[in-house]
């Protein structure tokens, strides 16, 4: 059984490598996907329990993997782990390919840290003056969005939930959490810093964001990210509005339906 896992999941900032020209200094969390916020952490699982014969290691091995994913109990990650076990050799290959190769080819938008796909339609390739090709999201990649907007979200699949409305025509900023002072999730965990040096990029290039929309969730501590990004930018004297009071309180932007989500946006008011 690795000895690594659950030191590394929830860790924490390393500084980014392919980040623009304007010196951030704010690191950010090194892992492609980030943690999901909040305090629950998925306690790494030891096997089965109540279990006198163990399977051969390498088979507790997958159930155990299996297990630390989240919402996967250990019966299912047994079921999942013997179903692999079951199949065609090339179906366990497909898989295990799938696994690495999503790690390797997906990154974080350069500008925005959206997903973004390294080497595709999409994935547009910029260079960053250090000798690495960074890539551009789907989002930033697409010529006809109103630059002089930009809308702060969480996490990537925040931005999914609101591109699928379909109301929505600037660019987006996601800052990979959100503040969870217990967590140990302070400022310097978020994006935030990128997100000024955006700011200050677009105003020195003529063209000013006009707007900031917050978009995270109802919740206290989105309210307390809210809050901060608010005091942030007040020198700035960009026009700051945040998505109406419709959201069910507590939940993830995410899982808002979609006239929640579509009313929230339309309803947004200036903070
Ligand atoms: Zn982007």
């Amino acid at each position: 059984m690795s000895e690594q896992h659950g030191q590394n999941e929830r860790q924490q900032p390393a500084v980014r490598k392919n980040a623009s020209d304007s010196a951030p200094k704010t690191p950010v969390p090194a892992a492609v996907v980030p943690p999901a916020p909040g305090p629950k952490k998925k306690p790494r699982p030891t096997g089965l329990p109540v279990r006198s014969l163990a399977y051969p290691e390498p088979v507790e091995r997958m159930i155990a993997e299996f297990a630390s994913l989240p919402g996967i109990g250990p019966r299912a990650a047994e079921r999942m782990a013997l179903h692999i076990l079951r199949a065609p050799p090339q179906a366990a290959s497909e898989l295990a390919s799938a696994v690495m190769a999503m790690r390797q080819q997906i990154g974080h938008c350069a500008k925005c840290f959206n997903l973004a796909a390294k080497g595709t339609v999409t994935g547009v390739a910029v260079a960053t003056g250090e000798g690495e090709a960074a890539v551009l999201c789907a989002v930033c990649s697409e010529p006809s969005r109103d630059d002089q907007q930009m809308l702060v979200v969480e996490q990537p699949r925040d931005v999914l939930a609101l591109e699928q409305l379909k109301l929505y025509n600037g660019l987006y900023h996601v800052l990979l959490g959100r503040l969870s002072p217990l967590d140990g999730i302070g400022p310097e965990s978020l994006t935030l810093g990128f997100m000024m040096d955006r700011l200050a990029a677009a105003a020195t290039a003529g063209r000013p964001v006009r707007e900031v929309i917050l978009g995270l969730s109802p919740t206290l501590e989105g309210d307390a990210t809210m809050l901060h990004i608010g005091e942030m930018l007040e020198p700035l004297g960009v026009h700051i509005s945040r998505l109406s009071r419709g959201l069910p309180a507590g939940q993830a932007l995410e899982y808002a339906n979609k006239t929640a989500l579509a009313d929230a946006l339309e309803g947004r008011r200036r903070v």
